[in-house]
């Protein structure tokens, strides 16, 4: 391995973690495995979902707009797959502010 593949592998990592603690702080993460599988929406409201470990978390109402293109059988079909999951708080993290 070349020392220029050691050093573009290192970047990827650091991109990774920092991707990681920005989701901690924006949306939230999975206790269990320190990331998201992104949200669903049920009508207006936003959930951030972990499938692997099969948990959910609230996020907000109308925090993002694409719900207002969804159907309601979409919706249905979101509340279905949450009924089986579980509700958590996630793990979060504070930046602080300068
Ligand atoms: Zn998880």
């Amino acid at each position: 391995m070349t020392k220029k593949k050691k050093q573009h592998e290192g970047r990827e990592e650091v991109i990774e973690v920092a991707t990681r603690i920005a989701d901690a702080a924006v949306f939230g993460v999975c206790p269990d495995c320190l990331s998201n599988d992104g949200y669903l929406n049920i009508r207006s409201s936003q959930y951030f979902v972990c499938h692997a470990h099969q948990f959910f978390w609230f996020y907000g109402v109308d925090m993002f707009d694409d719900w207002r293109f969804e159907l309601a059988k979409t919706w249905r079909a979101s509340e279905e797959l949450l009924a089986g999951y579980q509700l958590i708080n996630p793990f979060t993290i504070y930046l602080a502010a300068e």
